[in-house]
């Protein structure tokens, strides 16, 4: 059996590391805001070139966090509209409409799965006061018109960095790119905590230290609340592991790209449609690699069938989940026909060569006919 994604072997690759950092939290008897998230915070914003770094308790968090720190500075209001590409995960979406924000959906570019910049004028408002861009499936997404549109109607990018850490566009880190940005250690993660975790990083001094109140209780000194504020923070243990871990992600993402390598130049079955290279392979980190095919269920019942497991990323589009009512009735046709054929191939740094070259011969041998 080939697993989609296994995390024991993924964390075992560091077992002694780990297993002192935990200790060394265990027993110092500090949990929470300790040195370790310090350590963890300094070592972040310095791999990812920002001025500030964040932890907090989850990805979903750091983008709530973001949005709802732009509310407080009056930056935005209730009412206002985020831009958002139609066929993200929900979390991008929810941490949006959590705020009293309004997702605004644009479609993907069918041949990248991220966000088509070429759409996002046309859905531009008079409401209008953010972007939130998503490197999906670990592809990085920016160029210069999206630079010059958010400069030209005074909008805020606000990077879903949940699955590309480490990416990066003309020397500039994703986490980067932007006024700021979210990220996620969800275990599956290409960096990722043994529980949730998650982190912001931005350049604005007076956005870090808002939102490092608004995470603690709206407090930056101990029962003096300035925000209505939550309790999202990156515990020690976490942050103890996430730490080992940096050390390691440009070596994993590197053997995530010569894998995705391999199975574009060697899935040559005419059913599959692959995903493509960008034109500078440092611009993907490949969190996911994700074929498409027409008859996507039959593919993932003989992929099963023969001992390897897939997952699919996303089998329903945000805009028909239950949870968004209110949009069940708007049509983005490319995000509809993503959701219906995409399926992800097992990647990870712990793959071997056997293995992919086994998931290759089976997906030749398909026949879908
Ligand atoms: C995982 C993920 C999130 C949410 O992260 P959590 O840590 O699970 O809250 C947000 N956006 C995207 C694109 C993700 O993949």
């Amino acid at each position: 059996m080939i697993k989609f994604l296994d995390l024991q072997k993924v964390n075992m690759l560091h077992q002694e590391a780990i297993e002192a950092r935990l200790l060394n939290v265990f027993r110092s008897g500090w949990y929470l805001l300790g040195n370790e998230v310090k350590i963890f915070e300094q070592n972040l914003q310095k791999y990812i070139g920002s001025r500030h770094a964040i932890g907090v308790a989850n990805g979903l968090d750091a983008l709530r966090l973001i949005l709802r720190a732009y509310i407080e500075l009056g930056v935005m209001e209730k009412g206002d509209e985020i831009i958002v590409p139609s066929n993200t995960y929900i979390a991008s979406i929810l941490a949006i409409s959590d705020n009293g924000l309004v997702p605004v959906l644009v479609e993907p570019d069918i041949n990248t799965y991220n966000i088509d910049t070429s759409k996002i004028e046309a859905a531009i408002t008079a409401k209008t006061k953010g972007i939130l861009i998503v490197h999906l499936y670990g592809r990085l997404v920016f160029n210069n018109d999206l630079q010059l549109l958010a400069q030209k109607y005074n909008l805020k990018v606000i990077e879903d960095n949940a699955q590309a850490i480490g990416a990066e566009y003309r020397g500039v880190k994703a986490g980067n790119l932007g006024d700021a940005a979210g990220f996620s250690f969800y275990p599956g993660k290409n960096l990722g905590a043994l529980g949730d975790a998650g982190a912001i990083t931005c350049n604005d001094e007076v956005l870090a230290n808002t939102i490092r109140a608004i995470a603690n209780y709206g407090s930056n000194q101990k029962y003096v609340n300035i925000y209505q504020g939550l309790n999202s923070r990156l515990d020690e243990i976490q942050a103890a592991v996430l730490d080992v871990k940096l050390g390691y992600i440009d070596q994993e993402n590197t053997r995530r790209r010569e894998i995705a390598k391999r199975y574009t130049e060697e899935i040559t079955n005419p059913a599959i449609v692959l995903p493509k290279i960008p034109g500078n392979e440092l611009e993907h980190v490949w969190h996911l690699f994700v074929i498409r095919t027409a008859a996507r269920n039959t593919l993932q019942q003989y992929l099963s069938e023969n001992g390897i497991h897939t997952l699919i990323h996303y089998p329903i589009p945000p805009h028909k989940q239950q949870a968004y009512k209110n949009m069940n009735d708007l049509s983005f046709v490319i995000s509809e026909q993503i959701h219906k054929e995409v399926l992800s191939l097992p990647i990870s740094p712990v793959m071997t060569d056997v293995e992919v070259s086994t998931v290759i011969d089976i997906i030749n041998n398909w026949n879908d006919a």
